[in-house]
């Protein structure tokens, strides 16, 4: 009776949630756990942005809109294309959805057959893989050590496509390593998309404003015109402008395609929220310096705890590009055992001893596709990154060593 369909054997429910629910019943108990397992900034939304929501509920805009949501709406995304990345859109060439999230969903629903191969490299967004399963088809996972910064060469690329792959996903700066191809890479990569025709690119470049050391943002479909038609840019106001719980994503890409995600939008969300819709245009026409300053504010961040990181023994930390997040080798603490006798035997050991121990929660590697690593989200303040770290640095000072027993 309570039956489930097949599909749902195909997907693992997300290693971030299986963190926040050990970390809450900590919490209940009354301990004071420092939460760097979710993804989202600890700013505020932009004030404009939020008046813009209010006056929305205010004056009664609060209805439906068109399936391909308020035409300024569809206007602003086409300004922010043109302004912020160079690439000419008409806005019939533009969709979104409840998050990038559901935008990406809506790309495979659209496009997948069944056994269809979607090319994710690894470490990766753990709903890339989900994602691509649900809609029918098989991710294909490339594993991108740390040795080679976490990022995709073109022999791995070409080793990766067959007569089925439909996608090739690509994500910089990149969740969950902050790394970001720079522009010959990605050329590297695109001479190996030229000579596979068929082949589709999904760019999300959600966190495309969060860059550091000075570098400019170059989006794949601007860098090279030709492969512009096989492109579907995905971005999203969620981390840009501290707007995670609005639910806006959007993404332009040929109209065919885009058709058929909106058909996909339109048959479940419909569209997504109408007072997010004129508060998302407000934050893509309104002022943009605070997206820089809060840029800043990241980038101490990332050096701090990066310093900190590779100050404790057994952890291995690369300074990410972009992003908020580390992704240390935690290869150095394998084998050794807690306090209470048990060996760590894998990263997710790791993650929950620090969890216990430290009450610091993270979410291990093991769920985002390359071990042995832990993934970090720096997006809280500097203090509680010092305590933070000071505390993973206590924990692990107090296993021992699995040779002395
Ligand atoms: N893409 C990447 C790489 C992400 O990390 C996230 C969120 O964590 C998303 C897309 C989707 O974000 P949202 O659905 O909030 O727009």
């Amino acid at each position: 009776m309570n039956r489930v369909a097949q599909r749902m054997g195909r997907i693992n429910p997300s290693p971030i949630l299986a963190v926040v629910a050990r970390s809450a019943e900590l919490k209940a108990q009354g301990i004071d756990v420092i939460d760097l397992s979710i993804g989202e900034p600890d700013f505020e939304t932009p004030g404009n942005v939020k008046a813009a929501g209010i006056k929305a509920i205010q004056t009664g805009v609060t209805k439906y809109t068109a399936i391909t949501g308020l035409p300024d709406l569809r206007k602003a995304i086409v300004e922010k294309f043109k302004r912020e990345n160079g690439l000419d859109y008409g806005v019939h060439e533009i969709t979104h959805g409840c998050g990038g999230k559901q935008v990406i969903f809506n790309a495979m629903l659209a496009t997948l057959d069944e056994g269809d191969e979607v090319v994710v490299p690894a470490p990766y967004w753990a709903s890339y893989p989900d994602v691509v399963r649900l809609a029918g088809g098989r991710p294909v996972i490339v594993p991108c050590d740390q040795e080679a910064g976490f990022k995709l060469t073109p022999d791995q690329l070409v080793a990766a496509l067959g007569p089925k792959t439909r996608w090739l996903v690509l994500n910089s700066p990149s969740n969950p390593t902050g790394a970001v191809l720079e522009a010959d890479e990605l050329a590297a990569l695109a001479a190996v998309l030229r000579r596979y025709p068929d082949v589709m690119i999904l760019s999300d470049e959600i966190y495309e404003h969060i860059l550091y050391d000075g570098r400019s943002y170059a989006s794949f479909a601007a860098l090279f015109p030709d492969l512009r038609d096989r492109t579907l840019t995905i971005n999203g106001v969620s981390k840009a402008y501290s707007m995670t719980g609005w639910r806006l994503g959007y993404a332009a890409g040929p109209h065919s395609l885009i058709q058929a995600m909106n058909n996909v939008l339109g048959h479940t969300a419909t569209h997504t929220s109408t007072i997010t819709q004129y508060a998302a245009i407000e934050a893509l026409r309104g002022p943009q310096e605070i997206v820089v300053e809060r840029c800043r504010a990241f980038e101490r961040r990332r050096d701090l705890i990066v310093g900190l990181l590779n100050a404790i023994p057994g952890v291995r930390c690369l300074a990410p590009a972009g992003a908020f997040y580390v992704y240390p080798s935690i290869a150095g603490l394998l084998g050794m055992v807690r306090p209470d006798g048990r060996p760590l035997q894998n990263d997710q050991d790791v993650a929950l001893y620090l969890l216990e121990e430290a009450h610091v929660a993270i979410v291990h590697g093991g769920g985002l596709g390359l071990s042995p690593h832990l993934r970090l989200s720096y997006a809280v303040s500097e203090a509680m990154i010092q305590e933070a770290c000071q505390r993973i640095a206590a924990a692990i000072a107090r296993l021992g060593s699995g040779a002395r027993r």
